[in-house]
């Protein structure tokens, strides 16, 4: 077995892990890029705790990003997309329906790993009327280090193909907006996305947003939350590069 697979086996078991509250049965997904057109993506119907290599996919980035260029491409059509997408045309098992959103991150060369999960406390804040705290919010060194000094936030809309283009935009304004590419992004009333280079990344990223989600609920009782002030966030927070400023996501929009 390649050793991307294996790595994929292994932060998927953790993610996965039941006592992690990070997802339960088949919930949650994962993804690990190949090259830089292949990836691996959880099969529909697999759960992340007892995953093995055969609860995965290969999958062409390309040929699954391309349904967002189609303005006309509804949900259906992602279900023959999936199908055209795997590079084993004999391929019996269904890529997850949430892989068009793994494609989408696994595009830039930093991203190599992409995990999604639906935390317990993560979603506590995203499905109440606090949701966006947990994107905009930061409330202790560690956190802003982990999650960047602001999340992706991805208001509620239908899953599927409308969610896609939902992050789509909203990762091109990010990057637009703050120079640099998103460590974490929220979904409202779903669930976390962290991405990174490596399984670790995607593991304490998830980690630490759990925490910090965690940390906020409980301020919430202790008469709110006493948010770092924006100069700080930006002072602890050191931006990887500048090579994202202006730049923009081809066709993207
Ligand atoms: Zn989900």
């Amino acid at each position: 077995m390649d050793n991307t697979l294996q790595q994929l086996i292994d932060m998927s078991r953790y993610l996965g892990d039941p006592g992690k509250d990070f997802a339960m049965l088949g919930e949650g997904n994962t993804s690990a890029k190949i090259d830089d057109d292949t990836f691996y993506v959880k099969a529909s119907g697999t759960t992340l705790s007892t995953i093995d290599g055969a609860g995965f996919v290969k999958v062409s980035i390309s040929k699954v990003t391309g349904i967002l260029d189609d303005p006309a491409a509804g949900d259906d059509d992602v279900t023959r997309v999936l199908k055209e997408a795997c590079v084993d045309p004999s391929e019996t098992r269904r890529p997850s329906v949430e892989t068009v959103l793994h494609a989408i991150l696994l595009q830039f060369p930093e991203f190599k790993f992409v995990g999604h999960t639906h935390p317990v406390y993560t979603n506590t804040i995203l499905c109440s009327k606090s949701a966006e705290d947990i994107a905009n919010g930061r409330l202790f060194p560690d956190q802003i280090v982990s999650m960047g000094p602001r999340s992706i936030f991805i208001p509620y809309v239908d899953p599927g193909l409308t969610l896609a283009r939902e992050v789509r935009q909203r990762l091109q304004r990010f990057i637009e907006d703050e120079g640099m590419l998103p460590l974490t992004i929220v979904m409202q009333n779903h669930g976390l996305i962290t991405m990174a280079d490596s399984p670790k990344g995607v593991i304490s990223c998830m980690e630490m947003t759990e925490k910090a989600a965690r940390i906020l609920v409980g301020t919430y009782a202790l008469g709110g939350p006493n948010f770092l002030p924006p100069e700080q966030v930006e002072r602890i927070f050191s931006r990887p590069d500048e090579k994202y400023r202006m730049k923009s996501i081809a066709g993207a929009g």
